[in-house]
């Protein structure tokens, strides 16, 4: 945080330091929808710490979870544990559960660029079917192209 007359103290050991490092926590635990806290600005020594931390839930407590807005420390520490990050959107073809990934979790690097390298098609947050030209593929589903056409309609028309 920052003090009145503009000193930088840092939000982990609360001593006076320069800023360098900062995060930001998913505001809560589903990710739908992620929802992010305030960020926690750190000083470096606090952030070479928590890079110790997250090597340590990364190996020993095998956490796939991040947080919403990256430190270099997770950064860091997840490039010496081999791990990626999947964003929203998740990576990989859903035609094949085996050939995806959900978003917002930690895979191996070996993983993630077999992944990326499949084509792509998306979901739907409702049912989870497969998009396709920005709609549901499932007919039945509210976001289906005729059934969002035909809400669109029935708005125009009131
Ligand atoms: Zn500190
Ligand atoms: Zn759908």
């Amino acid at each position: 945080m920052w003090t009145l007359n503009n000193h930088f103290s840092c939000d982990h050991c609360g001593l006076f330091a320069v800023l360098y490092d900062s995060y930001t926590p998913f505001g809560c635990s589903s990710y739908d929808p992620p929802e992010p806290l305030d960020p926690t600005y750190i000083c470096k020594k606090c952030s070479k710490i928590l890079e110790r931390k997250w090597i340590k839930r990364f190996k020993e407590e095998r956490w796939k979870l991040g947080d919403w807005r990256k430190s270099w420390a997770e950064i860091n520490a997840a490039k010496k544990c081999n791990i990626s990050w999947v964003n929203s959107g998740g990576v990989g073809n859903l035609q094949d559960k085996s050939n995806f990934a959900d978003s917002y979790q930690y895979i191996p690097t070996k993983e993630y660029k077999r992944l990326s390298k499949l084509p792509y098609y998306g979901y739907c947050t409702e049912c989870k079917a497969e998009n396709k030209n920005a709609y549901c593929s499932n007919p039945e589903c509210d976001n289906s192209f005729n059934k969002v056409n035909e809400a669109r309609a029935k708005l125009e028309g009131a």
